[in-house]
């Protein structure tokens, strides 16, 4: 960050997303940053960001969003991914419960791996899929009041809150650094 001037000055956030495989990590951000969707998404090898501008208070915001690309299968997912986050995104996926159960041993990784100030929002993705749901909104609720994490649901697929779950913990990374 720079602030020596009042042009010159500048935010850069890392915001990190993480849980287990298939939950709609890859479609999350792809939605976020380009409006596209995969029905068919294949995980890449290696880690992958994609930055993001919003404008706050008159200011450009910039927010480098990682994808663990795959890693997660692995149960590897490095110290080197979690390294500067000020943002993270915990998914699950509504209609599977084990993907829920799974929270809490991410946001162990979380803690090890991450500062405490580290802005933190759970998301049940996949809430177009209403029909087949696992995981009741309110368990989604008690989890995020128990732990002190923003609760949001999401769908990558009709678009349903992805921005507003982004944009939330960048305003709130942004107001907590200035
Ligand atoms: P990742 O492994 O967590 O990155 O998950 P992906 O983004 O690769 O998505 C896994 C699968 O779930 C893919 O077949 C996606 O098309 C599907 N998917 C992702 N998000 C949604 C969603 O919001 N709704 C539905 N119905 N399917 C989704
Ligand atoms: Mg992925």
């Amino acid at each position: 960050m720079d602030s020596s001037d009042d042009e010159g000055e500048e935010y850069l956030f890392k915001v990190v997303i993480i849980g287990d495989s298939a939950v709609g990590k890859s479609n999350l951000l792809s939605r976020y940053s380009k409006n596209e969707f995969n029905m068919h998404s294949k995980s890449t090898i290696g880690v992958e960001f994609q930055t993001q501008t919003m404008e706050i208070d008159g200011k450009e915001v910039k927010a480098q969003i990682w994808d663990t690309a795959g890693q997660e299968r692995f149960r590897a997912v490095t110290s080197a991914y979690y390294r500067g986050a000020v943002g993270a995104l915990i998914v699950y996926d509504i209609s599977r419960s084990t993907t829920f159960d799974s929270v809490n041993r991410w946001l162990e990784e979380l803690k090890t791996h991450s500062d405490t100030t580290v802005v933190r929002m759970l998301v049940g993705n996949k809430c177009d899929l209403g029909n087949i749901r696992a995981v009741s909104v309110e368990d989604g609720k008690k989890l995020a009041e128990n732990e002190g994490l923003f609760f949001m649901e999401t769908s990558a697929l009709d678009s349903t809150n992805v921005k507003t779950a982004f944009e939330l913990v960048i305003k709130e990374i942004y107001n907590n650094v200035s």
